[in-house]
């Protein structure tokens, strides 16, 4: 069995043929966890739900509207973190995570006072959502990008096991969210981004097979993305690390398994 740990068949791009895929994910022994972005695409998991196919709620941090109002072509933006909303989500007993959360610097406002308040609404809005996942007592799927000082610093406040989904980071945060006990999660960004290194430096114990789909497709394969390119994604994991497909197949699964309670 492979599992998906993060894919969005709940974005629009899957509208036209996403029963039938689920189906032939299912037929081929594949399990995904969907992962909402804000308040619609989270209720969209929830409602796709059903055995081997579980959802992940929150806000993604591109989602955070600052008072700044920057443009971007990122789905719909919250002012602020809705507690209750998504704590109401996250009792329905496909709920095996809080995510996709995190920190985004990707975007850079011009000008110090303007990127402080940007960071800063981020960082508060990621803090809630880490309370929240202490008190329903589930894992965190974390987005980071070009943040992970800040990522490391946070997380090292506080105690919640969970994923760095998309895993970018070089040799010494993989060091450093290792001894925090945090998990990698590996996808097609392999293929654009040279991350032999810190995949090398990534005990498989610690390791989850992710696509986020429809985005980062491995090259080769369909344009939009889908969970069968995992397969894409084990080859060349197996091809860096120089263990077989199987073992990789077996562990990250468990991994999976363990950390979702699925
Ligand atoms: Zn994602």
């Amino acid at each position: 069995m492979i599992i998906d740990t993060h894919a969005h068949l709940n974005f629009l791009e899957f509208d036209n043929d996403r029963e039938e895929l689920i189906k032939k994910l299912i037929e081929n022994n594949y399990q995904v966890i969907n992962i909402g972005t804000n308040k619609e695409s989270s209720k969209k998991c929830i409602s796709l739900a059903r055995n081997c196919v579980y959802a992940s709620v929150g806000l993604h941090p591109l989602n955070v509207q600052s008072a700044l109002k920057l443009k971007d072509d990122f789905d719909k933006k919250e002012d602020d973190f809705d507690y209750n909303y998504y704590k109401d989500l996250s009792q329905d007993k496909n709920v095996v995570a809080i995510g996709e959360i995190g920190l985004d610097y990707w975007y850079r406002p011009k000008g110090k006072a303007k990127r402080e308040e940007y960071i800063n609404k981020q960082k508060e809005i990621f803090e809630k959502q880490l309370d929240l996942a202490k008190e329903v007592n589930l894992p965190i799927v974390v987005h980071c990008r070009n943040a992970f000082d800040d990522l490391i610093d946070i997380l090292s406040r506080k105690n919640i096991p969970g994923v760095i989904h998309c895993f970018t980071g070089n040799k010494d945060n993989v060091e450093s969210l290792l001894e925090l006990g945090y998990f990698f999660g590996i996808n097609g960004i392999i293929f654009k981004v040279n991350l032999d290194d810190s995949i090398r430096e990534i005990p498989l114990e610690k390791m989850l097979l992710e696509t986020d789909c429809p985005y980062l497709s491995p090259p080769n394969f369909e344009e939009r993305n889908n969970p069968f390119s995992i397969e894409l994604i084990i080859d060349e994991i197996s091809k860096i690390k120089g263990i077989s497909r199987e073992e990789i197949i077996e562990k990250t699964t468990q991994n999976a398994k363990n950390l979702f309670r699925i």
